[in-house]
């Protein structure tokens, strides 16, 4: 059923030679690739369906304005969300957890609350909510996690009090693959009276996401992660939390009626869509859906695992291979360093071959201290990679490994 070499070949860009080899693309957590029929979908967006949407009486606005709400109508769908309206447009995920800390926090967070991070989280998902402690004289707090880099639960029962206010976690580390216990962490914070941000900016293109489910109040993630368009992401949030915020930007769109004298705001979800949004990015990123649907999660999901054992027992090999992240539920990372080697360097030298991966912090400071290293190399894994790509990498930090020590 699932056919890696039909997948690929819906790929244009992975036929692509680099430094004259063939290119292997294992930076899938920075961004994936995107099938053709996502790239011929912003084509035909633009050739034959661009207007501005909710805006006119005519042919092509309505038709925009229906592809528009359908596309939101599909990804609500994906994640099994109550409500078409529970889902905004926002450029991405940090843009959704900028809008729910500065929306939801300046309304609801005072002076002593806590608001609860990991030591997993990408810049995204602490930024914001520091910067809001900052200003509301609350307290940020972080679960700690173990050597194999698993969120410490019991750390996290202990932190857990009647003072935490908001808990934002992400459901896969981007840096590590861990797939952290989402459902568990809602439960207990919902008992401690916090609500939950899920930062599923690396979950939604490798595992079911349901949201209803997890009971998550707030959840997001990226286009461009998920074989969409950049520029285009979903906040999801439940709908009397949304209803119960303030805008968070404002402008045409996300009003009702404007006098000099009082301005009244637009329903959900447009309430949260001031402006023109990203209307080709948000039509388009269900044509991604759609794709991922044909394929089917549970097929990616059983591929992508086989591909991270088989590539981190073939690495393990390699004398000096130091793997970082090792829980016990992990999904399509393999995060490593090779002993007195910045990975820079190694990384440098796997270009030169034609196979990326990414090297550094991967936007988390905090975990790579935590390590005490200077960041790591990261390949991660996507529905279309291969065995034989894995060999590649193999081969790629062998050499490496020869060339530097
Ligand atoms: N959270 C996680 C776990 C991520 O991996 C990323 C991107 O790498 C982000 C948040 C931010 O996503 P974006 O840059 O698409 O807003």
């Amino acid at each position: 059923m699932f056919d890696v070499e039909k997948i690929r070949n819906d790929f244009p860009i992975l036929a692509s030679k680099v430094n004259g080899k063939n290119l292997v693309y294992f930076d899938n957590a920075a961004t994936t690739q995107k099938p053709r029929r996502v790239i011929d979908a912003l084509v035909k967006y633009y050739s034959e369906q661009n207007s501005n949407v909710h805006r006119g009486v005519h042919f092509l606005s309505d038709k925009a304005t229906t592809l528009y709400e359908n596309s939101r109508k599909t990804i609500a769908e994906f994640i099994n969300a109550g409500k078409p309206e529970e889902l905004i447009f926002v450029r991405g995920t940090t843009e959704a957890i900028n809008l729910v800390a500065y929306s939801y926090g300046m309304e609801n967070i005072n002076s002593g609350d806590e608001i609860m991070v990991s030591t997993l989280e990408h810049h995204s998902n602490i930024v914001p909510w520091q910067i809001l402690c900052q200003k509301k004289n609350a307290v940020l707090k972080v679960i700690p996690i173990n050597d194999d880099g698993e969120l410490d639960m019991d750390a996290f029962k202990k932190l857990l009090n009647s003072k935490t206010k908001i808990v934002s976690v992400n459901h896969i580390s981007n840096s590590l693959g861990t797939v952290n216990p989402a459902a568990e962490i809602i439960k207990l914070s919902h008992d401690a009276g916090a609500v939950v941000f899920i930062d599923g900016a690396q979950s939604v293109q490798h595992l079911k996401v349901d949201v209803r489910e997890l009971d998550a109040d707030f959840y997001a993630f990226s286009g461009h992660k998920m074989y969409g368009p950049t520029g285009i992401g979903i906040l999801y949030g439940k709908e009397k939390l949304l209803d119960s915020m303030r805008p968070y930007q404002s402008g045409g769109d996300m009003i009702k009626n404007v006098s000099f004298e009082l301005t009244t705001y637009n329903e959900l979800p447009y309430k949260f869509e001031a402006g023109t949004p990203d209307i080709s990015g948000a039509i388009v990123l269900s044509e991604a859906v759609r794709y991922i649907n044909s394929i089917g999660l549970d097929n990616i999901s059983r591929h992508e695992h086989e591909l991270l054992e088989y590539g981190t027992a073939k690495l393990r090999e390699i004398e000096g291979f130091r793997l970082y992240g090792n829980a016990k539920n992990k999904a399509s990372v393999i995060s490593f360093l090779l002993e007195g080697i910045h990975p820079y360097d190694t990384g440098t030298i796997l270009d030169k071959m034609g196979i990326a991966v990414r090297t550094g912090l991967h936007c988390t400071e905090p975990l790579m201290k935590r390590f005490g290293i200077p960041g790591t190399v990261r390949a991660s894994i996507a529905m279309y990679n291969t065995k034989s790509e894995l060999d590649s990498l193999f081969e790629g930090v062998k050499k490496a490994k020869r060339m530097l020590t």
